[in-house]
């Protein structure tokens, strides 16, 4: 069994970026809005940040209060549209209840929309155009094709169908000529399912979700679910039972979450080269 370590490839990929990164003329501005301060989004907005000052980012953290209205919010983001000096925005999930998430990812500008998340880009997956990823599903198949792991032909399952990870993560796997499953909380004797997995990836959001019963022997298990419990990180994979049946697998913390970082501050840099060539093509 190998370790599918995240955290160092990450280190090594965010190098090669800032070597990119300072090749350019003018600093990249990252823009990150949040409503309210709930309190997991402070974690994830500070590594961000942290992600940003690595590669030589201009961070911008936008902090509106939880009442704001859902016209006022878009105005911010259209502003930040307009903004120069900004290349890449992001909108802090979760939202207040008062706000619709889709109006306002839909309001990103879809060269700047980082996240990936609005209705362009998630149109241009599909049609396998070339737009801008959501991160997760795009830093696992980095990871994949890091460690060599061959995905034509193989059975990938999914289990988990949001639009943030599972639905585009089962694109990007069929666009990689994997055969794939997508399994979800309706789906009946989940378990079949899951042991004919080549590839089993879990983005459910519960911890010990995955039993080693549920694993087909040498496969690859990617593990997406951050649960915190008792202050404490896990999987939704139970990792010590499941370990020795995989061939490969994510660990939590240091497997799936920092290649999401990873790809977010590619995303950045890939947003500003899609600005500058429309800026050459006008
Ligand atoms: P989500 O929107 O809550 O989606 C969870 C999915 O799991 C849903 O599609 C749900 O099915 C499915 N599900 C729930 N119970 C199930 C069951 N008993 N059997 C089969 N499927 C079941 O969550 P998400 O945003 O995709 O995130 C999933 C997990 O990944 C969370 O722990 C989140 O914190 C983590 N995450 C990690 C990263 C990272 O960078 N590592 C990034 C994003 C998310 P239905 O659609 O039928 O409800």
């Amino acid at each position: 069994m190998e370790i599918l370590n995240g955290k160092e490839l990450k280190k090594k990929k965010l190098l090669e970026l800032k070597e990119q990164v300072l090749k350019l003329s003018q600093p990249l501005g990252f823009a990150v809005v949040q409503v309210g301060h709930n309190e997991a989004s402070n974690v994830y907005i500070r590594q961000k940040e942290k992600m940003a000052e690595q590669l030589g980012y201009e961070f911008y953290h936008i902090s509106l209060e939880e009442d704001i209205l859902e016209d006022e919010l878009i105005q911010t983001i259209q502003e930040l549209n307009e903004d120069e000096k900004v290349h890449g925005i992001l909108v802090q999930m979760p939202l207040p209840s008062h706000i619709d998430a889709k109006k306002v990812q839909d309001a990103v500008n879809p060269e700047k929309d980082v996240d990936g998340l609005n209705a362009l880009n998630s149109g241009k997956l599909l049609k396998q155009e070339e737009g801008l990823l959501p991160c997760t599903p795009s830093g696992i198949i980095t990871l994949l094709h890091a460690y060599q792991i061959p995905l034509c032909g193989r059975h990938a399952v999914v289990v988990g169908r949001s639009e943030l990870v599972g639905k585009p993560l089962a694109l990007l796997l069929l666009n990689e000529d994997a055969t794939v499953t997508i399994c979800h909380s309706k789906t009946e004797h989940l378990e079949q399912y899951t042991k004919m997995a080549d590839i089993l990836i879990s983005a459910v959001g519960k911890k010990d979700f995955i039993r080693a019963d549920m694993v087909k022997e040498g496969a690859v298990v990617i593990d997406v679910g951050m649960n915190r419990v008792d202050g404490k990180l896990y999987g939704d994979v139970k990792y010590d039972e499941v370990a020795p049946y995989c061939s490969y697998i994510t660990p939590v913390p240091g497997g799936v979450g920092p290649m999401t970082v990873l790809e977010l501050g590619e995303n950045v840099y890939r947003a500003h080269q899609k600005q500058l060539k429309k800026t050459f093509d006008r």
